[in-house]
């Protein structure tokens, strides 16, 4: 099939390799020119596994191509996708101001029949509100908008694309669907479901879904408070918990807290929503309040440890991406956890193996960044774990007791057993687990 898709992010840039690697002669369109320019030189804009070699083969099948050109794009395709972002706005709506504009822009240039099928994550109604803008900006076809949310996640993007749990298709027009339908037959050969939907419903599924995630997180970090207020380890309570398969043990992680460019925004558009159609919307209100707080919580450890002023203390900060396996450091709790630091007069010193050059766009001089895991550790007071990359979980603790000044780590996402920081002689505060204090009693 001939497809165009427009936004070359996260989503379009997957969603854009992976349909021409099963055969379709694929356009992706993007505003951005030098993106463009680099993915036409094979270069992919961000990290993740598997997708610089699909672009790769794309390219040098012939099967993919890029453009600034909208008009180029809309002229090429059968169907077009669209996944252009949609950031919050300040009362929490999500933005559509750049798809409205892509919309505007992409218009005139419909002369026949096209489907246009909606990835980026929009409010329920948004479909229909994109075919009249369709209509009256100049498109002298019917466009028929279709609603195909996407669950993939950050760091195994591309896995999840080409084998989803699900696919969720949303149209008001069956031949429209089937076409959708037809797309992805290859990515379902291990028979996971396609379901065919309402779009209105579709549109909802997107949110429902992200802000359920969201909820079992701050769910389990405020358990985790409560864990840490009574003296309660939180691991025997998850164990307790998830182990009633009503339950299960997915997203029952405590730590400082969810960041990325999804959950956050799109627990606000679901409370927006909610609030729109007048439902009191309280619960998913308070997933986002908890979070927050979560996001703080490092800061508050290492005041009551260090107090207030940090001036003369130097801090290490391992993982700045919001997630492991992803260069994207939208919403990322290490920001919080650097930012609050450098406001109490501390140091830091960071370390990610992927984020690094975003989080120097974001700080420049005000920070340090280190090459490696353990040159972030030089003469640090301690250390801030803000993401479980792998080669976290299992370093040389020697080198901890070289390098740092002091023994200290405040691990934000659980990486270490509380047993072995004990052995190790660590001071080591985590989350929801009791702390090792200093002077704490070594076996
Ligand atoms: P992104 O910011 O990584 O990419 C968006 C792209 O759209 C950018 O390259 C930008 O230059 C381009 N763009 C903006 N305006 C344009 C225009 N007028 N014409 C052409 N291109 C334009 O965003 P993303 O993370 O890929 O997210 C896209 C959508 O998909 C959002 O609605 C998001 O909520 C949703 N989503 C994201 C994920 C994820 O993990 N990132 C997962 C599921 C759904």
């Amino acid at each position: 099939m001939r497809i165009t898709v427009v936004g070359t992010g996260y989503v379009g840039l997957v969603t854009g390799v992976c349909l021409a690697d099963t055969g379709n002669q694929v356009v992706c369109c993007d505003i951005d020119a030098g993106k463009v320019a680099r993915l036409r030189e094979g270069q992919s804009p961000i990290f993740e596994p598997g997708l610089s070699d699909l672009l790769a083969s794309g390219l040098t099948s012939g099967r993919l191509r890029f453009t600034t050109d909208l008009g180029e794009g809309v002229r090429h395709a059968q169907v077009l996708f669209i996944a252009i972002g949609t950031p919050p706005r300040a009362d929490g709506a999500p933005d559509l101001s750049a798809i409205e504009g892509a919309v505007r822009e992409m218009a005139p240039h419909i002369q026949s029949r096209l489907t246009v099928v909606m990835k980026s994550t929009v409010p329920v109604g948004t479909g229909g509100r994109l075919e009249a803008l369709f209509a009256s900006s100049g498109a002298s076809s019917n466009v028929r908008m279709v609603s195909n949310p996407e669950f993939l996640k950050e760091g195994t993007a591309v896995d999840d694309f080409q084998r989803p749990d699900r696919v969720v298709i949303g149209a008001n027009d069956a031949e429209a669907a089937e076409l959708v339908r037809e797309l992805h037959l290859p990515f379902v050969r291990n028979q996971k479901p396609i379901f065919v939907v309402k779009r209105e419903a579709a549109e909802l599924i997107k949110y429902a879904a992200n802000a359920y995630l969201a909820m079992r997180v701050s769910y389990i970090n405020h358990v985790a408070s409560v864990c840490e207020a009574a003296g309660v380890d939180v691991d025997e309570v998850i164990r307790g918990i998830g182990s009633d398969h009503r339950i299960g043990y997915q997203f029952l992680y405590p730590g400082v807290g969810y960041g990325g460019s999804c959950f956050p925004k799109d627990v606000l558009a679901f409370q927006h929503t909610g609030e729109e159609y007048g439902v009191p919307s309280e619960m998913i209100a308070a997933v986002h309040t908890v979070n927050q707080r979560q996001q703080r919580r490092l800061l508050d450890f290492i005041e009551k440890r260090f107090g207030r002023d940090l001036k003369g203390k130097r801090f290490a900060v391992w993982g700045c991406s919001f997630k492991p396996r992803t260069d994207d450091i939208r919403e990322a709790p290490a920001l919080q956890v650097i930012g609050g630091i450098l406001e109490r007069g501390g140091a830091v010193h960071a370390y990610d193996p992927k984020a690094l050059p975003h989080v120097e766009r974001l700080f420049g001089a005000k920070i340090g960044y280190a090459t490696s895991m353990y040159d972030a550790l030089d003469q640090a007071d301690a250390l801030a774990i803000c993401t479980e990359w792998s080669e976290f979980r299992s370093p040389d603790f020697d080198q901890f007791r070289a390098r740092m000044s002091q023994p200290v780590i405040f691990d934000g996402r659980n990486v270490y057993q509380v047993e072995t920081m004990r052995r190790q002689g660590f001071e080591y505060f985590s989350i929801g687990r009791p702390p090792l204090r200093p002077g704490a009693p070594r076996p």
